[in-house]
């Protein structure tokens, strides 16, 4: 079989993303997986009429990249939508009752959820200075620009449920590169989402919350049998070397131990796995992707009977701020969102447990876990039956924590890269964990590698993969102490 221009490690959605980008581009692309499917962490299963997933279980999209491949693999036929206003009410838990979460400045002003102080406070923020350092914790940018209610109230319940991180120690430029970006250009957040709304009404791509008809499997399935991306699943890549016109890759496949050239080679396993692959050439890259650390996340999906839940489910589902101090991060109201995920007359529920709030949950049985969701979602929901079917994913690295001095990090694997032309690294470590920011990173780091394979650009081969979106000023020296 003759060899690739590019061989990805890897396939995720991070790496088939890549891949399907440099086929629709022409070029020679092979995929190697180490399980027997395409999809990482993502997997949509079915059992009597319903449908569950393991992780990702929508797409939040705003950006034309995701818009053009959805077409041309004709997924968009295959969408579900989310339904829109009033259904699109989250709640959030407060005193150990579920209240509306405020969305428009109005239904703020008048929301149980605030103080009059806490509103007053969010009312200057125009007035605030511009500041921070690279540095900054989602904590301190929030408490400075908003206040500490906004952190509490709003900020701190998205960030350790979507994300299972702790915004005490998750990086603002990292976690919240929109709002700083905000911040930086127009001095104020609010100032700059007005402007950014006056444009999208002149014509940015609106916003649209989705799944497909067979779930997010749909999704990485059909870039696996792109025409163009050679998927090889069951193969994992055990070793890697330079030579003179790029990389050779060796490991075991189902038909024994292979090796494979190509010019370029993309590496999108998680953080450990890639570091244990580049350690024998660069001990201080292998280092500073060791030092990347996950937050474990369980999945508790539980299917009632319509008739157990006194809650009207008039929304997407709630978030569970840190103050309530449960180990429940937040419960997506999966039926709701999506009806054809369960049969007529039953409810799917999916409780997210853990994260960087509650690792140690990790180490509960089945039954605890069980126990532990009926109790909490019983007096939230007014549930006062068991759960007809019950499954649970474990996730010990569910996502990564973009803590500490997180840029920093970055920019030295980036710097560490730049020695080795021709490897790259494309995975949720880096800019961004959803599914859209994959597909897009994924078409960014296509073009970059067309770019150097066309020898256009030679130069750009050797500059690192992509750069943290956006790309603050770092100092070398603080970097060192950080690190
Ligand atoms: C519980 C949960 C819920 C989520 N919900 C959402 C959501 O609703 N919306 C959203 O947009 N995002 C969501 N996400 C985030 C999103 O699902 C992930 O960020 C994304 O799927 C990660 O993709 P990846 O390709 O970077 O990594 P992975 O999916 O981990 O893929 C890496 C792949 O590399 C392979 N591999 C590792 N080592 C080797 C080797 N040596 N050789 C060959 N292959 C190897 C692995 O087997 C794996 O398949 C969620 C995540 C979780 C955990």
């Amino acid at each position: 079989m003759s060899n690739p221009d590019v061989i990805v490690v890897g396939g995720g959605v991070s790496g088939l993303s890549v891949a399907w980008w440099l086929a629709q581009a022409g070029i020679a692309v092979e995929v190697w997986e180490q399980d027997a499917r395409p999809g990482g962490k993502i997997l949509t299963r079915e059992a009597d009429g319903y449908l569950t997933e393991r992780a990702a279980s929508m797409m939040l999209n705003f950006r034309p990249e995701v818009s053009q491949m959805l077409a041309s693999t004709r997924l968009d036929a295959a969408k579900v939508m989310c339904p829109g206003t009033p259904q699109d009410q989250r709640y959030l838990v407060q005193d150990g009752r579920l209240v509306p979460f405020p969305l428009r400045l109005g239904e703020l002003m008048l929301s149980p959820l605030w103080s009059v102080r806490g509103k007053l406070r969010l009312l200057l923020e125009p007035f605030v200075p511009r500041g921070g350092h690279p540095d900054e914790t989602v904590s301190e940018f929030i408490i400075r620009r908003l206040g500490r209610e906004a952190l509490e109230k709003a900020m701190e319940p998205f960030i350790a449920g979507p994300l299972a991180s702790d915004p005490d120690q998750a990086n603002a430029h990292a976690v919240l590169p929109r709002l700083v970006a905000l911040e930086r250009r127009y001095g104020s957040l609010a100032l700059g989402a007005g402007v950014h709304q006056i444009l999208q009404r002149r014509g940015a791509p609106v916003r649209e919350m989705f799944s497909f008809s067979g779930g997010m499997s749909s999704l990485v399935e059909a870039l696996a049998a792109t025409p163009g991306v050679r998927f090889r699943a069951g193969s994992t890549a055990t070793q890697l070397e330079p030579t003179e016109s790029g990389w050779r890759l060796v490991g075991s496949t189902p038909d024994g131990d292979y090796m494979v050239r190509a010019r370029h080679l993309v590496l999108s396993a998680p953080a450990p796995a890639a570091a244990a692959l580049v350690h024998p050439l660069d001990t201080e890259l292998a280092r500073l992707l060791r030092g990347i650390g996950y937050a474990p996340l369980m999945v508790v999906h539980l299917a009632f009977d319509r008739s157990a839940i006194r809650q009207p489910l008039d929304g997407l589902g709630f978030l569970v701020p840190r103050l309530e101090r449960l180990q429940l991060t937040g419960c997506q109201w999966i039926s709701s969102l999506f009806p054809c995920r369960a049969p007529r007359g039953k409810v799917l529920l999916a409780c997210y447990v853990g994260g960087a709030r509650a690792p140690e949950t990790m180490d509960w049985d089945d039954d605890q876990c069980i126990e532990a969701a009926v109790a909490w979602l019983g007096p939230l929901m007014g549930i006062d039956a068991a759960p007809e079917r019950v499954w649970i994913d474990r996730h010990e690295r569910a996502l990564p924590l973009y803590h500490g001095a997180y840029l920093c990090r970055l920019h030295a694997i980036a710097r560490c890269l730049g020695s080795w032309p021709g490897l790259h690294l494309a995975a949720n470590y880096w800019g961004g964990v959803s599914v859209r920011d994959r597909i897009v990173r994924g078409f960014a780091l296509a073009q970059r590698i067309r770019t150097a394979l066309a020898g256009s650009r030679l130069s750009s081969s050797l500059a690192p993969a992509f750069h943290p979106c956006p790309a603050p000023s770092v100092t070398r020296s603080s970097c060192q102490e950080s690190l």
